[in-house]
């Protein structure tokens, strides 16, 4: 049986590699995407996965689009919360607009999806979530209170998720990435960026396959007994 997985912003950066790498791990793999046209198709024609549009902070379209998803795919086993923005700024100069944008797409995305796909996955007797959280949510960073405090209510949803999923074969689990060489990061200015691999114990930007490979590890059918935990994957940046 090849199991269903959906990789909310599977398109681009980590999400495109998680989605590889499930494909390539014989997953049947859909990969959202909210605005980037240009790049979901070239991810199409470059990895013949489904690349489906919607936006995962509106609940309503989630729940229209899982639904749509679970009867064109079959049910969604595998849910990879990846999807994420950062709308950057110190608290004085923060807007309103900029907190909750990131606070609904990183955040309210992980509400917006599990609650389509949990109770198939209560019935079924089987799940697997993985919800992409962040070093910036474990340790904080300046000029991030949004980012960091969504990243931060990642790390507690998988944990009281993973408590309600236990007994129904249900595992929920968080991936902390350090900085990845993505579009999010090569938008930081390139003197900032010198400054943040100099703290890099490894001496080096993640790649987005070194996330991918802990999410095919935590979904695996076997990875039963780990559940309600944070792998940070971070070069040694952030280590407790
Ligand atoms: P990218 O900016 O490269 O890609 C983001 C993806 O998310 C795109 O596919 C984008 O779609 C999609 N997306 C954004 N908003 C929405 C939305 N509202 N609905 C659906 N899809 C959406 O990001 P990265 O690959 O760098 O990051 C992936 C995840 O990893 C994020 O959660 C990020 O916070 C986290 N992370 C990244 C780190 C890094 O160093 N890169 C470090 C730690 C955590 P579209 O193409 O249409 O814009």
């Amino acid at each position: 049986m090849s199991r269903v997985a959906l990789v909310t912003g599977g398109t681009r950066g980590i999400g495109e590699a998680i989605s590889v790498a499930l494909k390539d791990a014989g997953y049947k793999v859909v990969a959202n995407y909210c605005g980037n046209d240009d790049a979901a198709k070239a991810f199409m024609d470059k990895t013949g996965i489904a690349a489906i549009k919607f936006d995962v902070s509106d609940f309503e379209k989630t729940k229209e689009a899982i639904s749509q998803i679970e009867s064109d795919y079959g049910p969604v086993d595998v849910l990879v919360n990846n999807a994420g923005i950062t709308r950057d700024g110190t608290m004085h100069r923060m807007d309103a607009d900029q907190w909750d944008a990131v606070i609904k797409t990183n955040l309210g995305s992980c509400f917006n999806t599990s609650r389509a796909a949990i109770e198939g996955m209560r019935d079924r007797k089987f799940g697997r979530i993985v919800n992409v959280g962040s070093i910036n949510g474990q340790a904080g960073q300046y000029g991030q209170v949004n980012y960091a405090a969504a990243k931060s209510g990642i790390h507690g949803f998988t944990k009281a998720l993973a408590q309600e999923g236990a007994g129904k074969g249900i595992t929920v689990n968080a991936i902390a990435p350090g900085y990845v060489d993505t579009d999010m990061v090569r938008a930081v200015p390139e003197e900032v960026l010198e400054k943040i691999i100099a703290k890099i114990p490894v001496g080096r930007l993640g790649s987005p396959k070194d996330i991918a490979r802990t999410v095919l590890f935590l979904v695996d059918d076997d990875a039963t007994f780990i559940t309600g935990s944070t792998i940070s994957v971070n070069g040694g940046q952030h280590m407790y």
